[in-house]
């Protein structure tokens, strides 16, 4: 598997707005944030997507404890957020290093329906 983006921002090879870190994770700020807050979690260790990092239980829980971290330090716990694994092309997913992006902070859109619909 070619390096992607993230394993780089890992490495600290590409900066990033670094909100936390754990020993099996790292959460950043989206650059093109969606939300006004809008975090990517990922674990320090490569899977492609969140089908694959199912494998490994404890790191996905790792990763979603991360989350539920990044919305208490966001101040969105209460307020409500949005977890989401874009997984294959239908979804867009465009990084194939596994990331989970919180977003919240404001009132959701629907999300779901085809582009354009
Ligand atoms: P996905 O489409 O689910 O694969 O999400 C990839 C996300 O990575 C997108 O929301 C991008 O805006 C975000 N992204 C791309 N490059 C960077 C970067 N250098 N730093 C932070 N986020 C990035």
């Amino acid at each position: 598997m070619s390096e992607t983006l993230f394993e780089r921002i890992i490495a600290r090879e590409i900066p990033a707005d670094i909100v936390h870190e754990t020993d099996t994770t790292l959460a950043f700020r989206d650059i093109n944030p969606q939300a006004k807050v809008h975090v990517l979690v990922v674990p320090k260790k490569r899977f492609r997507n969140v089908a694959e990092l199912a494998e490994e239980p404890q790191l996905l829980a790792d990763v979603l404890s991360t989350a539920r971290k990044v919305a208490e330090l966001e101040g969105i716990a209460d307020s409500g957020y949005r977890v989401v694994f874009n997984t294959g092309d239908d979804a867009g997913q465009t990084v194939f290093h596994v990331h989970a992006h919180v977003l919240g902070g404001e009132q959701l859109g629907l999300f779901g329906r085809p582009t354009g619909n």
